[in-house]
Order: C-alpha cells, then structure tokens, then sequence
C-alpha cells in the first residue's frame, strides 16, 4: 500500500516494500556439501537408491527361522540345525521339520520363510517346540520393502532434515548437491559507532547492529561477512561497499547513513554505485529503510540499507533480510509464528504507520495476555531483549483500549 501521508513523498507500504525486495533476489547456484553438513538445506538434484534396503529378506525379530507350512499348528517340534547373526549368511538351509536360531536383521536362510519368536518356544535339547500357530510369513522383512534399487528417494527442491540426512547415508549418497547459502555483507556506518571489540571514547557507542544481523543471517542460513564501521564519508561506504564484491557477496546490509542528519549516505552511495528502488517505509520502526541494487561485474547486488537504530535495523533485517535470504537458499517462506493476545494497556497514536511494539507474553486462562516492554523507543535495543515477540499494530488503528486483540510475531 502506497500512502501519501507525509504529502511531500511516497511512503511504501510492508508489503509492497518486501514484494520489490524478493523480485531482485534470485535463488542461487547449487554446490556440493558433505551430506553430514546438509541439514536445512535445499536439495538441488533428484537422488536415487543404489541398491536394495533391506538388501535381503531378514528377521523382524529374535527367534527361530522356520517353514510356514510346519508351524501352521500350535505344538511343533522342530529340530534346530544351525544359527544366523544379523551380517552373516546361513550356511545351512531350513528343511521340513527343521528350525534355524536367527537374530533381528539377519538374512532367512533358504527353505524359512517364517519367524518364530523366541517368546513362543520352549528349548528341547537339539529340538524346539513352537507353543503357538504361526501364519507364514510372519516376523520377516522382505527384501526392498524400505526402498528399492533404483528408486527415486528424494526430488529437487526438497528440504534435508535429519530423516532425509540417514536417507542419504542409507543409499551412500554422501556428497549431496543443494543450493548454496548467501553470503551476506554487513557493513556498519558512524562517526560515533566503534567496533564492539574496542573500547569506545567519549560519546562513541558499540556497534551492536552488526552482532545482531549476523546473528540474524545465521539464523536464516546465510554466511554473514563482518566488514566492520564505516566512517560519516561517502568515500568510506564505498570502499565497504567495494570490499563486499570483492568478497563475493550476495547481499549486502548497511547500518546507519540513512536518515537526514547522515545527509543520507547510503543514498548517495546507491545512487552513485547502482540503484535506488525506496528508502522510505510507512513503519515504525524503521522508517528511513532504503533499498537498491548496487551494480558489479558479477551483476547486481541487492543492498538493504538499514537505520542505524537497534530496533529499527533488527526488525527490518526480521521484515526484509530474511525472506530474501531464504529465496536465495531456494527455502520457503514461511511467516513467522503469531499468537493472538490482549493487551494490557491502551495504544494511542495518529500517524497511520504500522507500528511493531515490543511486547512480553503471559500466558492467562482466557488467552495471551501482551504487556510492553518499557520504551519503545527505536534505539531501546533492551526493549527487545526483555521481549517474547512483537505486537502488529495496523496502520488504521488510531486508538486501541486495553483488552484489544493483537497479533504477535514471536521472537523465538
Ligand atoms: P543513524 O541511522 O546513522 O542516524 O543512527 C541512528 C542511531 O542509531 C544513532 O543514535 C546511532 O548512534 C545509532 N547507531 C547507528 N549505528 C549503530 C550501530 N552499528 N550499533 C548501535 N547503534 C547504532
Ligand atoms: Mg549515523
């Protein structure tokens, strides 16, 4: 939704904002990955069985091997000729009358087609006797009836969680091709931010927005590059800006430089380097979001250039970073997980953006109680750390009376 509010320029609705973001992102080439590293991973060929699993008709249980036909009946005696261990062929047959020790997963000599617990025998000396009557074929596993030589197991696009993990190590399929994760460049601005490492001067602060992205990109599968602080100078950006194609990065994210006091940096940088797509957002917070592509050799480069503001640049990365990351990774994406729950004060506001408030949950007998976190204050980065998820609160919501319900994005 496009609204004119501000009357002297466009401000792009959430929606819409995300829409032209995944539209300059594409889903990236496949590599080949140790199938032990593949979990969460998007599959990227179609992988086949290369031999039967089982591989031979084998005991579901301990017991003995038997002919169907001799145990049809309650009370056969049958003499015991041999014993069979899972990995191990038997050396004799089963004939009429006879019976072979056999353990769970080892193969049913030739002539047993039958597997008679032990539970249901008494030993004999050299014999046995079966107390009860046994269908044929019973306790026995036929040969491929997990998969089949030749078997397709699993098809592009599928996502590799620990059974699709085994599935490959079944088949001996151990080098496996998914789609590569995105290497995401994050580049902090400000005269007054230092890296978190140093310890800061006078009026100079930490910078924490790089932390929390590259915690965030790791989340949604991408590898984050730290590229450090950038100076207050156009000429600076740039060299990160450069620096992060050098480093063949997929996308990058810039903190900081996009509101008017920064004269607006990253702007200048995107208009210079590439390509300007928004920068104004109606959200609180994280209005001043710009977003374009920057051009290189390679192609261009998404850049999603985020306030300097602890929460507005968590909650953007949240909004816009993390779809793109996903579709990179050839992922779904899916919505985060929402609860719906009351609030316990009223909200008052007039300035028809969407707001995202942070809120703690309390979990009542009618419901999720949502309580605000103190400040809401963009830069209060400790109103998200005491938060369990952020309140939606529609652009058309003036005035919302405790008791409302609200939908919260959890931040789990
Ligand atoms: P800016 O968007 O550059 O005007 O920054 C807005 C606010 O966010 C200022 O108070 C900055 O000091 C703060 N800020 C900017 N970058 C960071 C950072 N990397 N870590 C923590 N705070 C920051
Ligand atoms: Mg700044």
């Amino acid at each position: 939704m496009t609204t004119m509010r501000d009357e002297r320029r466009p401000v792009l609705g959430v929606e819409e904002a995300l829409g032209r973001i995944l539209e300059a992102v594409r889903v990236l080439e496949p590599e080949r990955v140790p199938a032990l590293e593949a979990t969460g991973r998007v599959l990227a060929e179609e992988v086949t069985a290369d031999r039967d699993i089982p591989p031979l008709t084998n005991a579901a249980m301990d017991g003995y091997a038997v002919r169907g036909a001799d145990v049809a009946q309650a009370g056969a005696r049958l003499r015991v000729v041999g014993e069979v261990a899972a990995g191990h062929l038997s050396a004799v047959a089963v004939g009429p009358g006879e019976a072979v020790r056999i353990m769970t997963g080892a193969p049913v000599p030739d002539g047993a087609d039958t597997v008679v617990r032990f539970e249901d025998t008494q030993p004999e000396g050299e014999w046995v006797r079966v107390t009860r009557a046994y269908s044929t074929g019973k306790n026995v596993r036929a040969a491929g009836e997990d998969v089949r030589a030749g078997q397709v197991v699993m098809r592009p696009g599928k996502v590799l969680r620990p059974q699709e993990i085994g599935m490959l190590a079944a088949v001996g399929h151990l080098e496996v091709l998914v789609i590569r994760r995105p290497r995401v460049a994050i580049l902090a601005t400000g005269d007054e931010v230092v890296p978190p490492e140093s310890v800061p001067g006078p009026g100079q602060i930490r910078d924490a927005n790089s932390y929390t992205v590259a915690a965030q990109v790791r989340t949604f599968g991408g590898v984050p590059l730290l590229l450090g602080v950038a100076r207050d100078r156009e000429e600076l950006v740039r060299r990160g800006i450069r620096e992060a194609l050098a480093r063949r990065a997929d996308f990058i994210i810039t903190s900081g430089g996009v509101s008017v006091g920064d004269f607006d940096l990253v702007k200048q940088v995107l208009a210079a380097a590439g390509e300007m797509r928004f920068w104004s957002l109606n959200m609180k917070p994280g209005r001043p979001l710009a977003f374009g592509v920057i051009r290189s050799a390679a192609g261009d480069v998404p850049l999603l250039g985020l306030p300097g503001n602890p929460v507005a640049a968590m909650l953007s990365v949240e909004l816009f970073a993390r779809p793109a990351v996903l579709k990179m990774q050839g992922l779904p994406i899916r919505p985060r997980r929402t609860v719906t729950a009351r609030l316990t004060e009223p909200i008052e506001r007039k300035d028809g953006r969407r707001h995202y408030l942070r809120v703690r949950l309390r979990r009542t007998e009618g419901g999720y109680e949502a309580t605000l976190t103190g400040d809401q204050g963009s830069g209060i980065l400790n109103s998200l750390v005491l938060a369990d998820g952020v309140a939606v609160i529609p652009e058309e919501a003036d005035h919302l009376p405790a008791g409302a319900a609200v939908e919260v994005i959890l931040l789990e």
